[in-house]
């Protein structure tokens, strides 16, 4: 948190996440509706002009297929181009490309190394895959990643990995994969992140870190409070607080809500 930060959001994801906010076993179609809405009248031009959800999925514009074309298809000079642009001083001085969805680690493995390898992006030193942890790596993007960081002693790669658990709607079996996050942990420092708001999503948690220890997973766990609207997130941030303390896990705050609201962009 803090850090400032160019985020790249792909389009594309294997879950739909249509659980949260919802009672256990029910799914959200919030997201169905407003594709059905933006088919019946084309009101919407651009992501902004999107509703909000308060159930599901809160990036569902990046993977629904009814909102593709709010996403256009960039070459990796006009990605470079755009985030030159953003960037204050228009080259890299400290920010932080974050790689996020959707779930960034589909096919788009492929089109990374030429992104990265433009020569504007060689002042890059920090990477983030925000991932659900399900998608492995290829052999030859394992490689790519594992050069890019031996290239500099300051060269950092993170894999933030938001493990999906039961509350998601999505089964346990496809969204805890242990096995494919250790492999994160060859190339990089990965830590799991779980969106938690009730007592089961806890021990779910529980049973999830016990997996991924089995495994050999080394790295730390934190519990993040559900909810972006600043009401929700306040009721359950103290106990979700408690709650990683006692386990002797960490807690992620949402510092985009009490800074920006829940806005898209945040
Ligand atoms: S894995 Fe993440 S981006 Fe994909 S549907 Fe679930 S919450 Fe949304």
């Amino acid at each position: 948190m803090g850090v400032p930060s160019v985020f790249l959001r792909t389009f594309g994801c294997n879950f739909t996440c249509s659980g949260f906010g919802m009672p256990r076993g029910k799914l959200s179609d919030e997201a169905e509706e407003i594709g059905y809405t933006h088919k019946l009248i084309k009101s919407f031009q651009k992501y902004e002009e999107l509703p909000l959800v308060s159930t599901g999925c809160d990036s569902y514009a990046s993977w629904h297929p009814d909102f593709k074309e709010l996403s256009p298809m960039l070459t990796s000079e006009a990605i470079v181009d755009r985030i030159m642009e953003m960037l204050p001083q228009n080259y890299w001085v400290d920010e932080h490309l974050v790689i996020t969805g959707g779930e960034p680690l589909l096919g788009w493995q492929r089109a990374y190394p030429e992104l990265l390898n433009h020569p504007k992006m060689s002042g890059l030193t920090e990477i983030t895959f925000e991932t659900n942890g399900t998608q492995k790596l290829s052999t030859e993007f394992k490689e790519y990643l594992a050069d890019w960081a031996f290239g500099s002693d300051e060269r950092e790669i993170t894999f933030s990995v938001s493990a999906k658990l039961p509350a998601s709607g999505e089964k346990w079996e496809e969204a805890i994969c242990p096995k494919i996050v250790c492999e994160y942990e060859q190339v990089g420092t990965a830590y799991l992140k779980f969106v938690v708001a009730t007592e089961a999503d806890i021990a779910d948690a529980e049973c999830a870190v016990g997996a991924f220890r089995s495994a050999g997973f080394k790295g730390h766990v934190y519990l993040m409070p559900v909810g972006g609207v600043e009401s929700v997130y306040t009721l359950n941030a103290k106990n979700v607080a408690l709650a990683a303390m006692k386990r002797g896990w960490r807690y992620s705050d949402r510092l985009q809500v009490p800074l920006f609201k829940n806005e898209w962009g945040t």
